[in-house]
């Protein structure tokens, strides 16, 4: 059997039956096509001819580098990637697309990842009878399935007696949420404990209620989380679910005062909207979604084949069912109603410096009373700001736009605390009653993302990916130093990439994101100064760029691609700042549920504050430094995530979105290949390929 290995070297393939090879092209990515010619060391073209009959010249750069060799016909198709003789991009790209379109399977290992590619389709392979025929199986013996994956945590997590985790990332659309949600649903039917509690519903209920609050239309999902989630489910010594506990992050909260055309705020907005009507919402005042700014910002309000009402329906069942009761769900619907007429206060200009809100602002009236604050506080300090000064305080008037970005700034808040606090009375609803003996985690994490401009949310995001990349790299190489060691194969040092260097350069000691909390704890500090500080004392990290053409953006390396962040926002969104002087009106709320979302530093809306220790030690630049700031908060949390994965024994699979119109089973060559590169499919098949010629 030919090696995988360097087939540069392996010249002989050339000629023959192995003449067949993949050629590069703009349209497919990869096409196929016969080598006419035989090859001679220092060729510097190789005769061949297209599918077509076209013949071509095709050129050699650097004299041996030869086209990527197609494999012969009848391993195309198979259930692993890794099976096939060679192991290339093209060769990935063409078995996916063969078993995508032509057999309709959207399951395909390599290796230890599973590729899943979102057929837009229902199919008919979730059924709890495919749950049955999977459980108890061994991972090879079947078809790849989500449902294959997690009987493999589930048997190792028996077998080993340890903790497993089944990472699931791709992009926004891919069929993230979709996969972990089979996975979860695998572990409550086979774990079925019989009659007694209902946990396992319980632990599934979750989902909707999540979905409802953090999930929203976009242009590439109508349902797409805008938040990452890792589910631990708890396991008793029978293997038996007794409970379970989220742990989710970086809410997008902008969206809750700003959606972009087509798209829409989070769900739960629509639900209690097409609801306005139902007596017991009486006393919210509600109006059609299309009548509030907060709702209608994006254009259409409705969803096709979403039918907001009778999803409320089922949010509220579904709080029913893990025992939140209605005098919970009312306050979380005072709340969402309070942050809608917010929305709607009309802040009026009186001259540039100036603004003002009108004594009787309906909406502004409805916000109070429901809130249980003073409206003639919030007229006065939406619209000023106390300054002070050495000698004295001075209260300054604002201009409408600080006015409007005051009140925004208060509706995200209020919804991040409202968002938190659903999370933490759900965990607690799930909260494992005896002793838990060992936990399944999932994780539903938004992948790699590049955009045309790419802003502070990218480059979290673009972090996580990074830190998850670095936990699958290591986890490849452990793995690979077991089966040598396994095997008593004399210790091969096989090359892996290892993007600690790019990690260092986000979040070590004065890297991006120190830099960017120290410019943050200046009043006037800007995001260019912020910006010029990266350039100076970044500008020559390997993995950092100041873009030729550009006095706005920074570019980094990325293990999967360069991305290029526009600075404009970084230092508002890390800050998240709230006026002080409205927090203070919220602390001071009739509305208990209020007044302790803006408590205090002591606790994040009831939320355990967990003392991490960065992976570097870091020096505090000031202790003026109040409140976190959004990136710090973030590098800890997933130092967290990955002490926690890292624990466990994790489990892959990818997501690819086929294409960009949703239609079932098209297969764009171009967006998969995309993909592929950026999930670390193709990073992991090149690891492969180096260590299996020599088993
Ligand atoms: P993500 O979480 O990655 O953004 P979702 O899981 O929400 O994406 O999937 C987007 C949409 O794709 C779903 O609403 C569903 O219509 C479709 N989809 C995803 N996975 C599957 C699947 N396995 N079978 C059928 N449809 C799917
Ligand atoms: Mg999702």
């Amino acid at each position: 059997m030919p090696s995988k290995t360097d087939q540069c070297k392996e010249l002989s393939h050339y000629k023959g039956k192995y003449n067949r090879v993949w050629i590069p092209d703009a349209e497919h990515v990869w096409k196929s096509a016969e080598i006419l010619t035989d090859f001679k060391s220092g060729d510097t073209v190789l005769e061949i001819q297209l599918e077509d009959g076209t013949e071509l010249q095709y050129p050699l750069e650097g004299g041996e580098k030869l086209p990527p060799l197609r494999n012969p016909d009848i391993l195309v198709g198979e259930n692993d990637l890794t099976a096939l003789s060679y192991l290339h991009e093209p060769a990935v790209l063409h078995n996916l697309k063969v078993r995508f379109v032509e057999s309709k399977i959207i399951y395909t290992y390599c290796g230890i990842i599973l590729v899943a590619v979102n057929p837009y389709k229902q199919l008919p392979i979730y059924g709890d009878a495919v749950i049955h025929a999977y459980a108890g199986q061994n991972m090879g013996d079947l078809d790849p399935h989500i449902f294959a994956v997690a009987e493999e945590a589930y048997k190792q997590m028996a077998r080993n007696n340890k903790n497993q985790s089944i990472i699931v990332s791709g992009e926004s659309g891919a069929g993230k949420t979709v996969s972990a949600r089979y996975a979860m649903r695998y572990f409550a039917v086979v774990s079925k404990s019989g009659s007694k509690t209902r946990v396992e519903d319980k632990v599934l209920a979750s989902n909707p209620i999540t979905e409802a609050i953090g999930n929203a239309k976009t242009t590439r999902n109508d349902n797409s989380s805008r938040f990452g989630k890792y589910t631990e489910i708890s396991f008793d010594k029978r293997y038996q679910i007794i409970g379970a506990n989220m742990r989710t992050y970086l809410l997008e909260k902008s969206r809750v005062v700003f959606q972009s055309e087509n798209e829409r705020n989070y769900h739960i907005f629509y639900q209690l909207c097409a609801c306005a009507n139902q007596p017991e919402f009486k006393d919210l005042r509600l109006l059609g979604a299309d009548r509030f700014n907060y709702t209608c910002l994006g254009g259409e309000t409705e969803i096709e084949g979403v039918d907001d009402h009778a999803d409320m329906a089922e949010t509220r069942r579904t709080f029913s069912l893990l025992g939140l009761k209605d005098s919970f769900q009312a306050d979380v619907f005072k709340v969402l109603a309070a942050i809608l007429h917010l929305g709607n206060v009309k802040i009026k200009e009186n001259g540039s410096e100036k603004s003002s809100i009108g004594s009787r602002d309906p909406h502004l009236s409805i916000f109070c009373e429901l809130m249980g604050v003073s409206m003639d506080n919030m007229c006065r300090w939406l619209c000023h700001r106390r300054i002070v000064l050495s000698a004295e305080t001075v209260v300054k008037p604002q201009p409408k736009e600080r006015a409007i970005n005051a009140r925004d700034a208060l509706a995200k808040h209020i919804y991040a605390h409202l968002f938190d606090w659903v999370i933490h009375k759900i965990n607690q609803a799930l909260m494992v009653p005896g002793k838990q003996h060992s936990f399944i985690g999932v994780l539903d994490i938004y992948g790699f993302e590049t955009f045309d401009i790419n802003s502070f949310e990218q480059f979290c995001i673009n972090y996580a990916n990074e830190k998850l990349q670095q936990q699958f790299n290591l986890h490849v190489f452990k793995l690979e130093q077991e089966e040598y060691m396994k095997e008593d194969i004399p210790w091969t040092l096989i090359d892996f990439y290892d993007n600690q260097p790019v990690i260092d350069l986000i979040e070590a000691k004065m890297g991006i994101l120190d830099l960017l909390d120290e410019e943050c704890l200046f009043p006037q500090g800007t995001d260019k100064n912020w910006l010029q500080k990266l350039y100076n004392f970044l500008g020559s990290n390997l993995h950092f760029e100041k873009p030729r053409m550009s006095n706005d953006s920074f570019v980094i390396q990325h293990f999967a691609d360069k991305v290029e962040y526009q600075c404009k926002g970084f230092l508002e969104k890390n800050r998240d700042t709230l006026y002080e002087e409205l927090v203070d009106i919220m602390r001071t709320s009739q509305f208990a549920v209020l007044a302790d979302f803006f408590k205090e530093k002591e606790s994040n809306s009831g939320q355990k504050i967990i003392k991490v220790t960065p992976a570097q030690p870091r020096v505090k630049a000031s202790n003026k430094q109040l409140r976190t700031t959004v990136g710090d908060k973030f590098r800890s949390s997933l130092y967290l995530l990955m002490e926690t994965l890292n624990a466990t024994t994790p489990h892959y699979v990818r997501c690819i979105k086929p294409n960009e119109e949703k239609q079932p089973f098209e297969y764009d060559s171009k967006r998969v290949v995309q993909q592929l590169r950026a999930c670390g499919v193709l990073e992991t098949i090149r690891i492969s390929a180096q260590s299996y010629p020599s088993r």
